[in-house]
């Protein structure tokens, strides 16, 4: 059973596809916006060229004989008490890790919406894969994963940005003691990436074929955005409590070697054994093993480099102009028809709970006033600003 758990959870995970991200970076697709971070640290030689000039600048200083600083002493998070995302790369450049613990969202979450332990155990897992697909992505881009499945769970929405702002919900908040499985069911996971300056947002959609959805995203990673990856993310939860939710992708760089790739697989099979349970990594995480040691142990012996470091946060971003824009999108037959019926239009946000009230002259003024196409966020965007 064990090693079963390890063979498809983790190191089976490097589905041997090398992504092409050179080939279609003129052409500003998808790979190329997920490639960015790539661009955005320094490179390879320039890592080496630094790294020598402090060598030598420490051989010139050699009175003071300097210990090995702590690259990550800036990331240490004790006993995990901040929720925190933080990622680092193999000090050859081609893999790439993120950690992300985020036990106090979840919770926060759990309250918004009363959820009971099973839907917290599906959005602990979606909202961290999430997290993990959209870090080092640009602040404001987004990564929307959704559950459309026939389970009772009813579906379920998680959406983070690169800078880690969250927000998601489920279709069923109270469901009874079943199975992660039971409750998604059969269906598609989609994923949506976003920015507000992007003409229009990218989907890419696959069949659930597993209902524990980090192996879902992991096939979805794979197949449709051919990235080589490991991905695992659990929810730990005990009475009313989320006492761990957390994760980890780790990615296959253009450029990696096979060498980087045989020792990744050494050190995770170790991070499996460290765990000890099938709820990869919340034993870890309980037990105090923090963002930045769980990327230690996977890039064991292969000089980890930090990257960066981020608290995520929840954030709805819905506001009374959002839900005209709404508005706006429903055929306006059927918005006539409820202005005419209704003297007061309630609206309720699915991410946070706010409730919008508005007098039905005041949104039929509104609606004649209204210009942009309600669709596009970009001609949106300045507006909010003024
Ligand atoms: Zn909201």
């Amino acid at each position: 059973m064990m090693s079963l758990m390890i063979c498809s959870r983790t190191v089976t995970g490097f589905l041997a596809r090398q992504t092409q991200h050179s080939s279609c970076r003129p052409k500003r697709c998808l790979h190329y916006y997920n490639s960015q971070w790539i661009q955005r640290r320094p490179s390879q030689k320039s890592i080496i060229a630094t790294r020598a000039a402090e060598q030598e600048e420490e051989e010139e200083d050699s009175g003071s004989t300097t210990e090995t600083e702590d690259p990550f002493s800036e990331y240490r998070n004790k006993n995990n008490i901040n929720d925190q995302v933080v990622s680092g790369i193999s000090g050859q450049g081609g893999i790439k890790v993120t950690v992300c613990t985020i036990r106090n969202m979840i919770n926060d979450l759990m309250i918004q919406h009363t959820m009971t332990e099973v839907p917290i155990q599906a959005m602990g897992r979606t909202l961290t894969c999430s997290l993990l697909i959209a870090n080092g992505m640009q602040k404001e881009q987004t990564v929307q994963i959704t559950l459309n499945s026939n389970g009772p769970l009813r579906g379920l929405v998680a959406i983070a940005s690169g800078g880690g702002k969250c927000r998601g919900f489920v279709g069923s908040p109270m469901l009874g003691d079943m199975s992660i499985f039971e409750a998604v069911g059969k269906g598609v996971l989609q994923v949506v990436k976003n920015h507000p300056e992007w003409p229009r947002p990218y989907n890419g959609i696959t069949a659930i074929q597993h209902g524990d959805i980090d192996r879902d995203v992991g096939i979805y990673l794979a197949e449709s955005e051919q990235r080589s990856c490991a991905l695992a993310a659990a929810t730990a939860v005990k009475g009313i409590l989320c006492v761990a939710a957390g994760g980890y992708l780790i990615e296959q760089l253009p450029g990696v070697t096979d060498e980087e790739v045989a020792q990744i697989e050494k050190n995770l099979a170790k991070l499996v054994e460290m765990d000890g349970g099938d709820q990869l990594p919340t034993n870890l995480l309980l037990s105090g093993t923090t963002p930045v040691d769980i990327m230690e142990i996977i890039l064991d012996g292969l000089d980890a480099q930090p990257l960066q470091q981020l608290t995520p946060n929840l954030e709805c971003d819905c506001t009374e102009d959002r839900l005209l824009r709404a508005i706006r999108l429903l055929p306006a037959s059927e918005v006539d028809d409820l202005l005419e019926k209704e003297e007061q239009l309630e609206a309720r946000c699915e991410f946070c709970g706010k409730v919008y009230r508005m007098e039905s002259w005041e949104v039929k003024e509104k609606l004649e006033q209204a210009d942009g196409d309600p669709s596009l966020d970009s001609e949106f965007e300045d507006k909010g600003k003024k």
